[in-house]
């Protein structure tokens, strides 16, 4: 057989064997608390929204998509002009690692982080430095002093699977000194906080954001990102002309008319990470205070990735986190599902650990 001659970036990603995170069953059997989804629906004005637009489905859809970015400045305080879609954020990661990155780059990912980062940085051929943060906390002395000679750096804000976040101030101090800062704002929602603000201030920082998680369309792959309108027109002209599809731009617009029930969505997801951690606390384990949607738990008496067969064959999906760089073999990130949900789990832990 010919030798395929891959290029030399893809050659040393695939032997890299660094691939996505992907749930290990999907399916409406399963109870999939693995991939930090909603476990609710969309809102209603969403259902009935991607229904009209179905009699549109042969038009390509509008690439500039003006009105639905205008929404996302109100939503985010910026302009029209700071907003630019994607295919869910894994693809403005993918664009924000084409656009900066060179061959030989450094680029510094603190972990345990979302690994499409890494994956990203890979494929463009980028010096990936990896900053284990100390204990899970994120020491604000320690990351910049890391960080120094990087050229971009990975911040998600809470972190995914942590859940906490970095402050503020280190993420301004790494701005002013001209790092290209990406901050991920995926869980923005379930947090309050955001950095959003300064992306009229600073050049360098790209925010991105998903209508993946406290919205509710993970299937319908949408995300932006908020930066100045020169990184905003950049990431425009070099991203596939139609990559965000008709449905998703109908329903990410309407999924913002309806704010009120993206909030009570938010509100009982907090609600019951709060009843999920007490419960788990209850049963010896560790853990993490959780700006987000999941929580980072361990100190199980089993192995992690064993917890976690046990779990998927009476049909609850959690994730293991034994194989994420950083993280350790002990531990295990719990998307908080609906209430019945979150008490199969628990119930079928408190049997397992018994
Ligand atoms: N960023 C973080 C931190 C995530 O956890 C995820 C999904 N798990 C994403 C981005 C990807 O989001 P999207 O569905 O918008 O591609």
């Amino acid at each position: 057989m010919a030798q395929i001659d891959f290029s030399k970036v893809v050659s040393d990603f695939l032997k890299s064997g660094v691939s996505y995170p992907f749930a290990k069953k999907y399916g409406e059997k399963i109870i999939n608390l693995a991939s930090n989804e909603s476990p609710f629906p969309p809102s209603p004005r969403v259902l009935s929204a991607v229904q009209k637009a179905l009699k549109n489905l042969n038009s390509y859809p509008d690439p500039w998509a003006i009105d639905l970015r205008e929404k996302i400045a109100d939503y985010t305080g910026l302009g029209g002009k700071n907003v630019v879609l994607g295919n869910g954020s894994d693809e403005l990661v993918d664009l924000v690692c084409r656009l900066f990155l060179n061959p030989g780059d450094r680029v510094l990912i603190p972990i345990p982080t979302f690994s499409f980062y890494e994956l990203s940085s890979r494929l463009v051929g980028a010096k990936i430095e990896f900053w284990a943060l100390p204990d899970f906390r994120w020491r604000a002395e320690e990351f910049l002093r890391v960080a120094k000679k990087s050229k971009m750096i990975f911040v998600c804000r809470p972190n995914n699977p942590t859940g906490n976040s970095v402050a503020e101030e280190a993420v301004l101090e790494l701005l002013s000194k001209g790092k290209i800062v990406v901050v991920d704002e995926a869980y923005h929602e379930f947090a309050g906080y955001t950095l959003a603000p300064y992306v009229k201030d600073y050049e360098n920082l790209i925010v991105l954001r998903t209508f993946s998680k406290a919205f509710g369309l993970a299937g319908l792959r949408i995300g932006y990102a908020l930066a100045s309108p020169r990184i905003v027109e950049a990431i425009q002209r070099v991203k596939q002309p139609f990559s965000v599809n008709s449905l998703a731009l109908v329903a990410a617009s309407a999924a913002l008319d309806d704010i009120p029930y993206m909030r009570r969505v938010v509100g009982t997801i907090i609600k019951e990470r709060q009843k999920v951690a007490d419960e788990l606390t209850s049963m010896n384990l560790k853990v993490l205070n959780s700006d987000a949607n999941f929580l980072m738990a361990g100190g199980f008496p089993k192995d992690a990735d064993e917890i976690c067969t046990t779990l998927e064959k009476r049909g609850i999906l959690i994730r293991s986190l034994a194989g994420v760089r950083g993280a350790g073999r002990g531990w295990v990130r719990i998307t908080i599902g609906t209430e019945e949900q979150n008490r199969k789990l628990l119930s079928v832990l408190r049997e397992i650990l018994k």
